[in-house]
C-alpha cells in the first residue's frame, strides 16, 4: 500500500488491489449461505493472520469473526462491519469466477463487502505499525445477514462491548454495494435508510360442512376474505398518512373441493415500516383485525407475528462524520443524499440499536451503463472497480471518525 504525501491521496497500489480482486473472486466462486460460511470464515482468518491482525473466530454460532487493531490511544474503538453470507440462488452470470457451489451465490455482493473490510484491515494494520493509527479499530465479519440475524448474534456475543475484543465500540460503520448508483458514487441519509421487515401468519378455524348446507358449519373462507379486506385498512386508516408502511397479504390458502366448506384457512404476508411505533401499531392492528373479523364470522383466528430486522436507522453524528470523510476522500460531487428509504431490510440495524451507526451505499453501476442487475438477481456481481473506494472510506473512517 502506498503512503502518499496527504490523506486524500492515499490509495491501494496495483499489487494490493490485484490481491483484493483475487480474494473477491475466490469468495464469489465459493459462496456459503447463512451460518454455513465455514470456508469463507477460514479465508477471512487466513487473510487477517497474513496481515498481522488479531482476531477471534467461532462467533455467532461458529462462522463469525471479530478482528481488532490497537491504536496509540486506549479507545473506545471505531467499528467497521462486513456481512459474509451468500444466497440460495443458482448463479447465471457465466463469469470465470462464478459460483462452484450449486444453488448458492453471492447475489447480494457480500463477497465484495468482505473483501473491502479485509483491504481496510491490512491498510489499518500498516498504519498501526507506523504509529499513525490513533483510535483502536474493531472489525466485524458477520454471518447470516440474509434472514438469519447474524448481526444480532454478533452483538449478543459481545462484539461491541469489549467482551471479545479488548475495546468497546463507540461508532459503527457499514456499507452495501448499490446497483442504483454509479460506481464511484457513495450515498447515505440521516434517519431510516432501510425498513423493519416482519412476517405474519393467520390461521382461521371454522367448521367444515357440505357446501349446500352452509348454515350447518362456520365458513373460514368468507372470514378469510373479509380479513384480507380488513387488513387493507391498517395502512389506510391506522397509520399516519405521512408515515410509510406496507401490509401485503401474499399467501391465502384454503379448501380443495367445490362442494365442501373447509375447516380452516391460512393467510400470510409481510409488514414493513420505518419507525418502531408504526411497527408496534401494525402488529397490534393485524392481531386485533384478524381476531375480531374471525369472531364476527363465528370463527377463530390465531395470529403469529414474527419480527424480522428492525429499521436500519442512521445516527446524525455518525452520518455527518461519514459525509465529511466522504467529501474529503472521494469528493463532494461523488457524495449523494439518498432522498427516500428503501423498504428492504438489513441486519446492520442491530448495531445501530447499541451504538451510533451509519450505513452507506457504495455505487456499483458500471460507468456509461444505464442499468445493472439488481441485488438478489442471479446475474448480480459486485463491481471490482469499487473495492478501492470502499477500502479508502473504511480506512479513513477508522482513522478519523
Ligand atoms: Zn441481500
Ligand atoms: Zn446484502
Amino acid at each position: 500500500m502506498t503512503h502518499a504525501d496527504s490523506q486524500t491521496k492515499w490509495h491501494l497500489d496495483d499489487r494490493q488491489l490485484q490481491r483484493l480482486v483475487e480474494i473477491r473472486h475466490d469468495l464469489h466462486a465459493h459462496p456459503e449461505v447463512g451460518y454455513e460460511e465455514h470456508r469463507t470464515s477460514k479465508a477471512i482468518q487466513a487473510e487477517l493472520t497474513d496481515a498481522g491482525v488479531e482476531h477471534v473466530a467461532g462467533l455467532a454460532g461458529g462462522t463469525g469473526v471479530l478482528a481488532w487493531i490497537p491504536g496509540t490511544s486506549t479507545g473506545p474503538a471505531i467499528g467497521l462491519r462486513a456481512d459474509i453470507d451468500a444466497l440460495p440462488i443458482e448463479e447465471a452470470t457465466g463469469l470465470p469466477w462464478a459460483s462452484t457451489h450449486p444453488g448458492q451465490m453471492h447475489a447480494c455482493g457480500h463477497d465484495g463487502h468482505t473483501t473491502v473490510l479485509l483491504g481496510a484491515a491490512r491498510a489499518l494494520a500498516e498504519e498501526a505499525t507506523a504509529g499513525t493509527l490513533e483510535r483502536p479499530v474493531v472489525m466485524v465479519f458477520q454471518p447470516a445477514e440474509e434472514g438469519g440475524g447474524g448481526g444480532e448474534r454478533m452483538v449478543q456475543d459481545g462484539c461491541l462491548d469489549g467482551r471479545v475484543a479488548p475495546f468497546s465500540v463507540e461508532k459503527m460503520f457499514g456499507l452495501h454495494g448499490w446497483p442504483g448508483l454509479d460506481a464511484g458514487i457513495v450515498g447515505t441519509k440521516d434517519g431510516p435508510l432501510l425498513a423493519a421487515s416482519d412476517r405474519f401468519e393467520i390461521i382461521i378455524e371454522g367448521e367444515g360442512c357440505h357446501a349446500a348446507w352452509p348454515h350447518s358449519g362456520r365458513d373460514p373462507i368468507v372470514a378469510a376474505a373479509a380479513t384480507v379486506a380488513g387488513l387493507q385498512t391498517i395502512v389506510s386508516r391506522n397509520v399516519d398518512p405521512l408515515d410509510a408502511a406496507v401490509v401485503s397479504v401474499t399467501v391465502l390458502e384454503s379448501g380443495s373441493a367445490f362442494n365442501v366448506i373447509p375447516m380452516s384457512a391460512r393467510l400470510g404476508g409481510t409488514a414493513r415500516s420505518l419507525r418502531a411505533e408504526i411497527q408496534d401499531l401494525i402488529e397490534a392492528r393485524i392481531t386485533a383485525v384478524a381476531e375480531s373479523i374471525a369472531s364476527a364470522h363465528d370463527c377463530k383466528a390465531t395470529v403469529r407475528y414474527n419480527r424480522g430486522y428492525p429499521v436500519t436507522e442512521n445516527h446524525p453524528d455518525a452520518t455527518n462524520r461519514f459525509r465529511e470523510i466522504a467529501r474529503a476522500e472521494v469528493g463532494a460531487d461523488r457524495l449523494v443524499e439518498i432522498d427516500r428509504p428503501a423498504m428492504g431490510g438489513e441486519d446492520f440495524a442491530y448495531y445501530g440499536q447499541v451504538v451510533p451507526a451509519c450505513f452507506f451505499l457504495l455505487g456499483q453501476r458500471p460507468t456509461g451503463e444505464a442499468t445493472m442487475p439488481e441485488l438478489h438477481s442471479p446475474r448480480y456481481d459486485f463491481n471490482d472497480s469499487t473495492i478501492e473506494t470502499g477500502v479508502r472510506l473504511f480506512r479513513r473512517l477508522a482513522m478519523e471518525a
